[in-house]
């Protein structure tokens, strides 16, 4: 659960970005929807789920009520009562497809059976198990995203990669923030490979899939929030250990500067898995590599 609040932290920024841009969809009655042509069009066969209730974690304590459903190649789309579209349906699927298939290949691993998407345009009330608004997460492999249809679709393929990591049990031993910090718990290495991915997609994509780096560059980004953040150095709030990796913006573009410069997805990968390997991997301590990062920022950016 606490990479909800990273998230939800992460899209009040991005949100204001979204704004513009993202055009409303009216809703169309379910039996529309269901004989839409739009959806046939594009071989998406929608239809009403058996069970009306979605379990994350097969729990009846985290159960969303659902009211169509949708199987694709990659994922199985789960749609929550709502105002929904044929074109907005679309949208989903395509871009989910898409990206979860950018996301497997970037990362060279397989998902063997269809991971789980909810989605849902309803402001949940007090009594939702997840009363989350303006934002996704992710419980295993099973993603909830839950926003205003006219910001939709974003943050499909950032918290796709997390649950491509769940799937191959892919967790990384890189520190996390002092208890002191308020971003205590976060996963910032994770959290990095999954906006890098997420901008990466964004950039090739023909679908609209707005980011939280806006029209920046990941880089320009990281260098801005390094600068204000006077490099990290508020050891309450950033630790001792790589401090400057614990946002999500400057561990994306730290992962990317070692991609486009240093080695491989499977180097990284390795070092993913245990930091400890940064020096037999990259030949270079995670400190100096680090102060390698940086001098390129400053230098090119
Ligand atoms: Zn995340």
């Amino acid at each position: 659960m606490r990479k909800i609040t990273a998230t939800i932290a992460l899209l009040a920024l991005g949100l204001i970005a979204c704004l513009v841009g993202c055009s409303g969809n009216a809703g169309q009655a379910a039996e529309t929807i269901l004989d839409s042509e739009l959806l046939a069009y594009h071989g998406i066969e929608i239809g009403i789920p058996e069970n009306p209730h979605y379990r994350f974690f097969d729990s009846d304590d985290l159960a969303v009520e659902v009211a169509l459903r949708v199987p694709g190649d990659y994922g199985t789309y789960y749609f929550t009562p709502g105002d929904w579209s044929d074109e907005l349906i679309a949208e989903l699927v395509l871009v989910s497809e898409d990206g979860l298939r950018f996301a497997k290949d970037f990362l060279g691993m397989e998902v063997s059976r269809p991971l789980s998407f909810v989605f849902n345009i309803t402001e949940p009330d007090e009594d939702h198990p997840f009363p989350i608004w303006g934002g996704a997460f992710v419980l295993d492999t099973s993603m909830f995203f839950s926003m205003e249809a006219s910001l939709f679709p974003s943050l499909i393929v950032h918290e796709t990669v997390h649950a491509i990591l769940a799937y191959a049990d892919r967790q990384s031993n890189f520190p996390q923030p002092p208890e002191t910090s308020s971003w205590a718990w976060a996963m910032f290495l994770e959290e990095g490979l999954c906006d890098l991915i997420d901008f990466l997609f964004a950039q090739e994509t023909a679908h609209n899939y707005p980011t939280n780096y806006g029209d920046e560059h990941l880089h320009t980004v990281a260098l801005r929030t390094l600068n204000q953040n006077d490099h990290f150095s508020d050891e309450l709030e950033f630790g001792t250990r790589y401090p400057q990796l614990m946002s999500y913006e400057t561990a994306a573009s730290f992962i990317y500067f070692l991609l486009e410069h240093h080695g491989t997805i499977d180097d990284f990968m390795r070092v993913f898995d245990d930091i400890y390997l940064m020096e037999d991997v990259f030949g270079q301590t995670m400190e100096g590599m680090i102060a390698e990062w940086i001098a390129y920022l400053n230098e090119h950016w």
